[in-house]
């Protein structure tokens, strides 16, 4: 048996694959193909980009008059623009070029000449041209046809999971997955905590002892993986079964209002059968097609359900890589990451933000914007939101009946500076993962240091606590998105600081409930968490949190 960290619990059964990664380097691609080959694989390209569209446009036939028709139906004209097509093949046949390299210089010639003209329109055209040329690429290099698709029960395991990978692989025969390395605060883990498999995290010499093939048991509440256990596949195959169906949520008291977090059209079902009425954060960093149509085909779906909802811009950078072509992200912690990416790409935040509106025509969209550090940079995105809808509005493009922003407060200098522009803030929302890490500078994907420092720590549940009395004072909604508000203990801590909502990962949102139910009818629990949040002495900080542990634990 093999231990390692758990993120979800459960136990599952499977034969192991793997993922190996694939090397990114595009040189070792089939320069040397006749031309009429390169010619044929670009066009195969093109056309599976087209087919790809085709079947997104779909979903929307039984609306004709959705605006994603006509964006899905510009793209594929873009994709297969006369003139592009004429220069690849010109570049293909007398320049020795390949297929991809050919369409890439033709696009990018159109994409320079429209990003350099003044007018918006056209800015917004280089952007889209943009997307056309990645999702035609993508089909070029095959990276749409590797994700391989599994017809039986399937233990996915890897040295370690970038999260935009994940996100391809995953598919119902994916029954747990495990981890040699990762981090229990890392963007892989959080996406592994929506699923609703076992999922083990930093399991020492995997590599070394599961081969291809091996049929393994993983049990997440032992936190441990082992081989060949016929018996364990049938209980485990009984156990996940019985764990999947949601009970009602309406006869509960509960301390604090409870939302979901979700990641796009692949959380849709869950959502609808978890019991929750509202999304307190939609992470957009994952959609599977970014282009203006595929993002209005991800959100339409959840505004179609009309329940509260908060939207998230791209928080790009980090350990979250943007679209490729041109977009370069850092991975550095302290870079260029959510808001100041953003800043640094306007028209892909035009594009996200047209997608947007098209999605909420006529509904109310509250737009988050990710890591905001000063109030300028703040305002500076919401004056372009504006900028938009005016322009929207000449055109007579249809806007939502109601807009709100609201900063995600991650960075200590938002927190510190809330009150100096809360005026503009219709709602705020509080990422306790990043404010985490950069309130103790302590990396969030490093578990060697991001462990160190508890999120119960009385200086860090000050901060929170500064945030959520500064937005209960000038009644602005507050809602608390990061891991720290979906774990039994510091959610019951949270719910002591105010009036707030935790936002949740869809899978714990029935038993954080029904335990956050329980604790609200318990003198002792609710003694104990007002002491440690009015407590400052950390020798009794310390003492009184391992009791209020364990009474959480009890009513768990
Ligand atoms: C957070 O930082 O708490 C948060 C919600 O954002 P993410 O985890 O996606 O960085
Ligand atoms: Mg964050």
């Amino acid at each position: 048996m093999f231990r390692g960290k758990a993120l979800n619990v459960g136990r599952a059964s499977g034969k192991v694959t793997w993922y190996i990664p694939e090397s990114d380097d595009k040189t070792s691609l089939p320069s040397e193909m006749h031309p009429d080959a390169q010619w044929a694989k670009l066009n195969h390209a093109i056309d599976e980009a087209e087919t790809a569209w085709q079947s997104l446009a779909k979903t929307f036939s039984n609306d004709a008059s959705n605006p994603s028709l006509d964006i899905l139906e510009a793209q594929i004209a873009m994709a297969k623009d006369v003139e592009v097509l004429k220069q690849a093949k010109h570049a293909i046949y007398h320049q020795g070029m390949t297929g991809a390299l050919a369409y890439q210089e033709a696009m990018q010639g159109f994409i320079a000449h429209f990003e350099a003209l003044e007018d918006g329109l056209f800015k917004q055209r280089a952007q889209d041209m943009k997307d056309v040329l990645a999702r035609v690429l993508s089909h070029y290099y095959g990276r749409h046809h590797k994700t391989p698709v599994f017809h039986e029960d399937t233990v996915l395991m890897a040295k370690d999971l970038h999260p935009g990978i994940l996100l391809e692989l995953i598919q119902p025969r994916i029954v747990a997955i495990v981890l040699e390395q990762g981090s229990v605060n890392s963007h892989t883990a959080i996406i592994a905590k929506q699923l609703t498999i076992p999922v083990l995290i930093q399991v020492n010499h995997l590599q070394a002892t599961f081969s291809e093939g091996d049929y393994v048991t993983v049990d997440g509440d032992q936190s441990a993986v082992y081989h060949d256990d016929e018996f364990a596949k049938d209980l485990a195959k009984a156990d996940f079964k019985k764990n999947k169906t949601p009970l009602s949520l309406e006869a509960l008291t509960l301390p604090c209002e409870l939302a979901v977090n979700v990641l796009g059209p692949s959380d849709l079902q869950a959502f609808k059968s978890s019991g929750a009425k509202a999304i307190g954060l939609f992470r957009t960093e994952f959609l599977p097609d970014v282009t203006r149509g595929g993002q209005v085909a991800a959100y339409q779906p959840y505004f179609d359900l009309d329940i509260p909802m908060i939207i998230r811009l791209f928080d790009y950078g980090a350990d979250k890589d943007a679209p490729p072509i041109e977009r370069e992200t850092s991975d550095a912690q302290l870079g260029l990451r959510g808001i100041r990416w953003l800043k640094n790409q306007p028209t892909v935040l035009d594009t996200q933000l047209h997608a947007l509106f098209d999605a909420a025509a006529h509904k109310t969209l509250q737009i988050e914007l990710p890591m905001v550090t000063t109030k300028q940079e703040y305002l500076w995105s919401i004056e372009r939101a504006h900028a938009l809808l005016n322009a929207r509005k000449q055109t007579q493009l249809p806007i939502p009946k109601n807009i709100k922003f609201g900063p995600l407060i991650e960075v200590p200098s938002a927190a510190m500076a809330l009150e100096s522009y809360i005026d503009v803030c219709d709602f705020i929302a509080i990422g306790t993962n990043d404010l985490h890490q950069y309130f103790f500078a302590a990396d969030r994907h490093d578990p060697t240091v991001s462990s160190l420092y508890d999120v119960h720590e009385p200086a860090f549940l000050n901060l929170i606590a500064h945030i959520i009395h500064t937005a209960n004072k000038y009644a602005v909604p507050v809602t608390i998105c990061g891991q720290m508000a979906a774990e039994p203990l510091s959610a019951w801590l949270l719910s002591g600081l105010g009036k707030v909502t935790l936002s949740v990962p869809i899978p714990t949102y029935q038993s954080l409930a029904r335990q956050l139910d329980r604790l609200n009818q318990v003198t002792q629990a609710k003694q104990l968490r007002d002491t440690i949040l009015s407590a400052s002495d950390t020798s009794e900080h310390a003492t009184l949190l391992e009791q209020l542990k364990e009474v959480v634990k009890s009513y768990a």
